[in-house]
């Protein structure tokens, strides 16, 4: 509906009704208003399939919802690191939605994954924000080209589920716009959602859903969002506070209290009423954008999803290890052991539970085959079961090779609460060592919402992380495993040796209210990379049936303007004899030691396809943002002057090209030199690095006393001292050198005169 209409509709609706709409009916509905033709739209989790409750409404995953296809959760997709993918994901459960007559779908989930620990992580894509915000924009337009809103979520620094709805994100300014806003900036501004939803904590101690800068400054007039900003259920906690700071719409209400409220701080003045009409207004906007493209007809068939979302489960499994053991072959004696095999986990726990339509194991589609199973342990008891184990080991001996399928329990990471460690349950663990005593060809399947520690990863040949695959689990795994698929996802997240070595360890889940973001920028491998710390598996790694090269690499030109953009070019080719598909990476990387910066960061992604060889020259183009950092000074994002490298790589631990650029900026910090003001600071800035060498020689008179040849050599060279003049300031020329005041001032003044 054009906005004027809907200005002239909210100016016929009574205070009451105004307020009525910024809550909701029930559980999962917007108000009606009857008598001006207003209907309510429905809002249902997602994120990877729809819960669509009908009676009872719960956010916990715990009521009755209509049965669904179950795709594969964040953890999984986000391996697919394809962009088309995820819009496919995206256009099939919009889709899905217009049948079930939802408005709104609640996802993508996008939060960055600050520790391994996370109870949620499973519905989240990354570490990186480039990643997060890249397919969640392709999700967003997915579902929203079927008319169905999204609400990407949970906005912001809700990076825990411990403590959750009380805890406060203390994140510096720099961390939040290279990270933790970042995972949202490009969904924003590339995807234009028509909703986002507002997190349960606090971010710098305001309530996500209270937090004006986040919501107004940041989200509306910096990034154009045009939507309207929902609260997680049950997240609002100052009413009046929330509407002004930018909160439109509260779910699932209050029972009218706070309809009351907003009521009452209208009628006092506290609220300007515009205020209200103002969140009216985005709400209907909306609300009509969803019934003014109604798709009646609209019809899905679960079969034909369940076919998509076994598709999308396929292209996100990732190849963690391969000697040589994988794909196995049907004439080989297999030992299926795991109670996974027949029983898979192939969703996680709470608000994105879907009740599945059609879930298939591994043992249900190799049931026509002549393989060997032992359930080997027991997922609801974590006792170590002798006998269990004892069946497992007899038939690993007997057998050619052993596919164990482990992973974690429901109970250990859900929405909610968070993981404890990051081990595996100890009887699982203890099933693989007896196996591998007896079998030395063993092939581990995970099934994880997040990562997990492995012990026993040198005593085994083969490991397929299938994270949370959704309902058609068993038939990828049996695809990938047969060789019918090649594999082609890759880590979106580090795999730590050891929970001890993530950067949030020593204070991750301990810190009560107060969580401080203490390792700042340095997030997954921005850490581990920049330590170059051994991990299990790195950022970025999968492996495939095939074997990529890379060569060729051009880049348009070696020194630009931060103004002007650059394009960088390669080929990547398919070596071996299957069709495959590589995800190719360019990060960028700087070798300044003036400032603190990841050693490098992912700035581009690509998933191609390449029939055994073929060759394909993949092209991207930078720009200023892509070397920039987040200047405090001048809150924007500004380019240090100087060389960067450009890598491309199959992770980032394993950089096949590399070239360098030199990229020069148009925008000035501008200076503000004080007595306090080191000399280091002045010499090595370029405005006033000239002006200050004067200045000081002429002070210190020192090309009067510069050392002759034959002079002792105790002397300090001009070098030393200037050397150990960088870390005093300016006002050290009064003390130790006993220059009048006045004219140390009249210097200062003197170096601030630059343009
Ligand atoms: C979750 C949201 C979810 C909402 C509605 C909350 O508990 O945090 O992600 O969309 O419930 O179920």
């Amino acid at each position: 509906m054009e906005k004027e209409k809907i200005k002239e509709l909210v100016s016929k609706m009574t205070l009451e009704e105004k307020a009525g709409l910024c809550s909701g009916k029930d559980f999962w509905n917007t108000k009606d208003v009857k008598r001006l033709g207003i209907p309510s739209i429905m809002l249902s989790d997602g994120p990877h399939g729809l819960r669509k409750q009908e009676k009872e409404g719960d956010h916990l995953g715990v009521g009755e919802s209509v049965e669904a296809v179950c795709f594969p959760a964040g953890c999984l997709t986000g391996a697919s690191f394809d962009e088309e993918l995820l819009y496919e994901l995206g256009e099939t459960l919009g889709n899905e939605c217009q049948a079930e007559n939802i408005g709104v779908l609640l996802g993508p989930a996008m939060n960055i994954k600050r520790s391994p620990l996370c109870g949620r992580n499973f519905e989240y894509y990354s570490e990186d924000p480039c990643v997060s915000s890249k397919l969640a924009a392709s999700y967003i337009k997915g579902v929203q080209s079927k008319h169905i809103g999204t609400s990407p979520k949970h906005f912001l620094g809700n990076n825990q589920e411990h403590r959750r709805m009380t805890s406060s994100s203390n994140i510096d300014e720099r961390t939040l716009r290279e990270i933790y806003l970042a995972s949202f900036e490009t969904a924003v501004k590339e995807a234009k959602p028509w909703t986002i939803m507002a997190s349960y904590n606090a971010v710098n101690h305001v309530y996500a859903s209270e937090h004006r800068e986040n919501l107004t400054d940041v989200l509306r007039n910096e990034w154009e969002f045009d939507g309207f900003v929902v609260s997680d259920w049950g997240a609002v906690n100052h009413r009046v506070e929330g509407l002004f700071a930018g909160l439109d719409l509260e779910m699932p209400g209050s029972k009218g209290v706070n309809d009351k409220k907003i009521m009452e701080a209208v009628k006092s003045k506290q609220l300007n009423e515009s205020v209200l009409d103002n969140a009216c207004e985005r709400i209907l906007d909306v609300v009509f954008r969803y019934w003014e493209n109604r798709n009646e007809k609209a019809v899905y068939s679960k079969e034909k999803d369940h076919k998509i979302a076994k598709r999308i489960a396929e292209e996100s499994v990732v190849l963690l290890k391969n000697e040589g053991i994988l794909p196995l072959t049907k004439d080989k004696k297999i030992a299926v052991i795991g109670e996974y095999a027949k029983s898979p986990r192939y969703q996680g726990g709470g608000s994105s539970h879907i009740n599945a339509y059609s879930v298939v194991s591994f043992m249900d589609k190799i049931s026509d085959e002549s393989v060997f199973y032992a359930k080997g342990y027991c997922d609801a008891d974590e006792t170590t079961d002798e006998t269990l184990i004892q069946e497992a080991v007899e038939i690993s001996a007997d057998a050619d090779v052993a596919v164990l399928f482990v992973g974690l329990p429901e109970r250990y990471e859900s929405e909610g609460f968070d993981r404890l460690n990051m081990k595996l349950p100890a009887n699982q663990t203890a099933l693989i060592d007896a196996v591998c005593g007896v079998q030395k060809n063993v092939v581990v399947v995970l099934h994880n919402g997040s990562p997990v520690e492995m012990p026993w990863e040198k005593k085994v040949k083969g490991i397929l992380e299938c994270y949370l695959a959704g309902e058609a689990v068993g038939e990828v795994q049996y695809d990938i495993l047969f060789g019918n698929t090649n594999p082609s996802g890759k880590l979106a997240e580090t795999f730590p040796i050891r929970l001890e070595d993530n950067p949030t360890y020593l204070t991750y889940g301990l810190d009560k209210d107060d969580v401080d973001y203490k390792e700042g920028i340095f997030v997954g491998y921005r850490y581990y990379d920049g330590k170059n710390m051994n991990v299990l598996y790195p950022f970025g790694h999968g492996l495939s049936y095939t074997e990529f090269s890379y060569s060729d690499l051009e880049i348009s030109k070696n020194k630009m303007k931060d103004t002007e953009s650059v394009d960088v070019s390669f080929l990547v080719k398919n070596e071996g004899t299957v069709f495959g598909k590589e995800v190719v990476q360019l990060y960028v990387s700087s070798n300044d030691r003036n400032m603190i910066r990841p050693q490098k960061e992912l700035k581009r992604f690509k998933k191609i396809s390449l029939n055994p060889g073929e060759q394909k020259r993949i092209t991207f183009t930078l720009k200023k943002r892509d070397f920039a950092y987040w200047n405090v000074d001048i809150h924007d994002w500004h380019v240090l002057t100087g060389e960067y490298f450009v890598c491309i790589g199959a992770s980032s631990r394993d950089i096949r090209l590399e070239s360098s650029i030199n990229v020069e900026s148009t925008t000035s910090i501008p200076l503000k030199i004080t007595l306090d003001t080191p000399f280091g600071d002045i010499f090595s800035n370029p405005k006033t690095m000239e002006k200050a060498k004067k200045m000081f020689s002429e002070s210190l008179n020192m090309e009067e006393n510069k050392p002759s040849d034959n002079s002792d050599k105790n002397v300090m060279s001009p070098e030393m001292i200037e050397a150990m003049l960088q870390y005093m300031p300016v006002r050290s020329f009064i003390g130790f050198m006993g220059i009048p005041e006045d004219k140390v001032e009249d210097m200062v003044s003197y170096l601030n005169d630059v343009e």
